[in-house]
């Protein structure tokens, strides 16, 4: 569960200082899916972020599974992302230097997973890529890099996952694989789910759509 109360957050400075989060609350419940829509640069890739324990807010409190991200240093909202929190781009984000299985298992590893090569492996095997595991980001397509990204963020089995437009770079067919893989995911293992998307017909197929206008929550919206 993620409960937010009263988050607000302020990025840049002098000229490009932006109020980006302005009072937000939200409380999203356990294994619940929500859909974040609202338009372009409302705050949805920020509020993920504060979500993930990426940003900080200036003002307010984010308790996730029962953590308060406030009453963390670095180091431990650091621990606490890297064993209960996915997160997935638009871009992929994949280490360009790194195999799929690499870029999948050093991240468990540094989380202190146990047999990370192994769980990675079959978290690639899981999302259809047991073929590429040797494969570098370069030599795969689009929908296998976003596939490797879903393997590294289901891999420590977390208890939420934000997807930031995961669809975005892909095209139609193979953007509803990627959902499909990330709703099953939720369905198998009551994964809580934050999905930042611009296509209506996909939030839709969330628990709950929440909008984002101007930085605040879009009560009509709901
Ligand atoms: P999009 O749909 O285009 O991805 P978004 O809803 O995800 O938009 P954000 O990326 O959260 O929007 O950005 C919200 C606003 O905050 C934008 O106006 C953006 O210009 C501003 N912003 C984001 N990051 C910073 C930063 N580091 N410094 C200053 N302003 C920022
Ligand atoms: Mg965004």
């Amino acid at each position: 569960a993620i409960a937010i109360s009263n988050v607000n957050l302020t990025l840049g400075s002098g000229a490009a200082r932006v109020h980006i989060l302005k009072d937000i609350s939200l409380r999203i419940g356990r294994a619940e899916a929500i859909g974040l829509i609202g338009p372009s640069g409302s705050g949805k890739s920020t509020l993920l972020m504060v979500m993930a324990g990426l940003e900080r807010p200036d003002r307010g409190e984010v308790v996730v599974d029962g953590t308060h991200f406030n009453a963390l240093d670095e180091d431990g909202l650091a621990r606490f992302r890297g064993r209960h929190v996915g997160i997935v781009f638009q871009s992929f984000h994949l280490i360009p230097t790194m195999t799929a299985l690499e870029n999948v298992a050093v991240p468990l590893e540094l989380a202190g997973a146990p047999n990370a090569s192994a769980r990675a492996a079959s978290e690639l095997d899981a999302v259809g890529l047991g073929a590429r595991l040797h494969h570098y980001p370069t030599q795969l397509s689009g929908g296998e890099q976003q596939r490797v990204a879903l393997a590294r963020a289901f891999a420590p089995d977390p208890a939420i996952l934000v997807a930031d437009e995961p669809t975005g770079n892909l095209d139609e067919v193979t953007g509803q694989q990627i959902v499909d893989l990330l709703f099953a995911k939720h369905a198998e293992r009551g994964m809580t789910l934050v999905l930042v998307t611009h296509d209506s017909a996909l939030a839709q197929r969330c628990d709950r759509v929440v909008k984002l206008r101007s930085g605040r929550i879009d009560e009509a919206g709901r």
